[in-house]
């Protein structure tokens, strides 16, 4: 619990909220030319990370510019946010964990940057503020520098800015990425990235997305260009500096296949890494179209980070993966990156069908009936400690309920319907209605409840929500 409001804290978490802005409303009027706006607020209320994300604006897209000098763990960098305004704004807030704001504009024109912790307030000059009327696009740009830091979740595992041994590597689930640029940082923002970032030559920066253009080097520093069209949740944003053993391919429908592996790794790896084709193909069949334009792997040392992750178009893994985590990660790129919850309380719906996707793996391919998988993991204590829908606490929400008793839950959708086709019917519908979108756990039962046309409030109360441990066959 460093910078982060613990858990449902209500107390505290309001005092924290509104010490910032009711400090700047001391320190300025509301309002000083035509736009009689009000701030835009400083968290969007997430149920376990409440100053996540920021009010009043939706991001369309973002322009970064790295610096990275991975000797010094260092970076200087910009980033260009283009916006609209969902309310008229007297200011808005950003969020950015560690480094220095060295400048800041909106429109153009400079802006006053107030820093409270984690949240930037930036107020737009009075030539500027018109464009921050609701409706309005309006484009703020962020200068930046310093040590990106490594943030230690409310479970104790790290992410943001995680140093290795021959660069970094930014990972972002729930809150990591507003160590290496600032952004409205919630899982409900969604938007475009194109990412630069130059690096010492004989390094590769890889991101999600596809390389815009080949890369150039000038004087001993290389650059790469990263364009992810597709919308994306800011937690699923990357960038991985190091050596990479990369490869480019085109698999069927057209989509790019880039994998980068770190030589020390590469040859326990080639074999997994060579089946990404293969695993997404197999998905597409159950899961529907494969819902973006690139796909690949990144694939560090072993030492990097202790956990893989779905980042999107191309998971992050720590190592070697197994097939099964292969399988799992890109799972996510239907259940978390293309549909993606609204809040972090709606994390099941990630983890729940992509441990699903390891159950039917094993079923399909090597004979172990998905009921099997389920009986396992019924036995298993530790996905009983909560429901997958209400974690306890924001530690919790990556805790074994959320996947084990998160697929248990889909097996039992699978049950009710009892005809397969008709199960993967209702798969592949969810992920076609809320593609590139975002999705609560409250949508999803009332999606599957029309569909079906059944009413499955039991299978709810028992599985999704219950506290104690159903009978097996309830
Ligand atoms: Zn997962």
């Amino acid at each position: 619990m460093d910078h982060r409001t613990p858990v449902r804290g209500a107390v505290p978490r309001v005092a924290r909220t509104a010490l910032p802005l009711l400090v700047l409303a001391l320190l300025a009027p509301a309002c000083s030319g035509g736009v009689e706006g009000k701030p835009g607020a400083s968290g969007v209320r997430d149920p376990y990370f409440p100053k996540l994300g920021n009010g009043g604006y939706d991001v369309s897209h973002y322009a970064i510019t790295l610096d990275v000098d991975p000797d010094e763990q260092r970076l200087r960098g910009s980033v260009e946010i283009t916006a609209r305004a969902t309310q008229d704004l007297s200011s808005f807030n950003l969020d950015l964990a560690g480094l220095t704001v060295d400048s800041a504009t909106v429109e153009g024109r400079p802006a006053a940057v107030n820093r409270a912790g984690d949240e930037l307030t930036l107020r737009a000059d009075a030539k500027a503020e018109d464009r921050l009327r609701r409706g309005e696009t309006f484009r703020v740009v962020v200068r930046y520098s310093g040590s990106p830091k490594t943030i230690t979740d409310p479970d104790g595992s790290e992410e943001g800015w995680l140093p290795t041994d021959d660069g970094a590597v930014a990972l972002g689930e729930p809150t990591g990425s507003m160590a290496w640029f600032p952004g409205n940082h919630h899982p409900s923002d969604k938007a475009a990235y194109d990412l630069t970032v130059t690096v010492p030559k004989g390094l590769t920066a890889v991101s999600n997305g596809v390389l815009a253009g080949p890369p150039t080097t000038e004087k001993g520093r290389t650059t790469f260009r990263w364009h992810t069209a597709e919308p994306m949740a800011s937690y699923l944003a990357t960038l991985a500096v190091g050596r990479f053993e990369t490869k480019t391919s085109t698999m069927a429908g057209g989509i790019t296949v880039f994998t980068a592996v770190d030589p020390e790794v590469a040859k326990a790896s080639a074999r997994t890494v060579a089946r990404v084709p293969e695993v997404v193909a197999w998905e597409a069949e159950h899961f529907g179209p494969y819902p973006f334009s690139a796909t690949g792997a990144i694939v560090d040392r072993e030492d990097d980070s202790g956990y893989a992750l779905e980042t999107q178009n191309r998971p992050f893994f720590p190592g070697p993966p197994s097939v099964g985590l292969l399988v799992h990660e890109m799972a996510h790129q239907w259940f978390g990156d293309s549909v993606t919850p609204k809040s972090w309380r709606d994390m099941w719906l990630n983890e729940g069908p992509a441990t699903y996707a390891e159950w039917l793996w094993e079923e399909e391919k090597n004979g172990t009936p998905a009921e099997e998988s389920f009986e396992d993991a019924y036995e298993d204590e530790d996905n009983w400690a909560f429901p997958p829908a209400d974690p306890p606490s924001a530690a919790a929400v990556s805790d074994d309920p959320v996947y084990g008793r998160g697929a248990m839950v889909i097996h039992k959708i699978r049950e009710a319907v009892d005809d397969d086709e008709e199960f993967f019917a209702l798969l592949k519908g969810w992920t076609k209605a809320h593609r590139h979108g975002n999705a609560s756990t409250a949508d999803f039962t009332a999606y599957v409840e029309k569909e079906t046309g059944q009413d499955l409030s039991g299978l709810w109360k028992a599985w999704l929500y219950g506290r104690s441990r159903p009978a097996a066959d309830g």
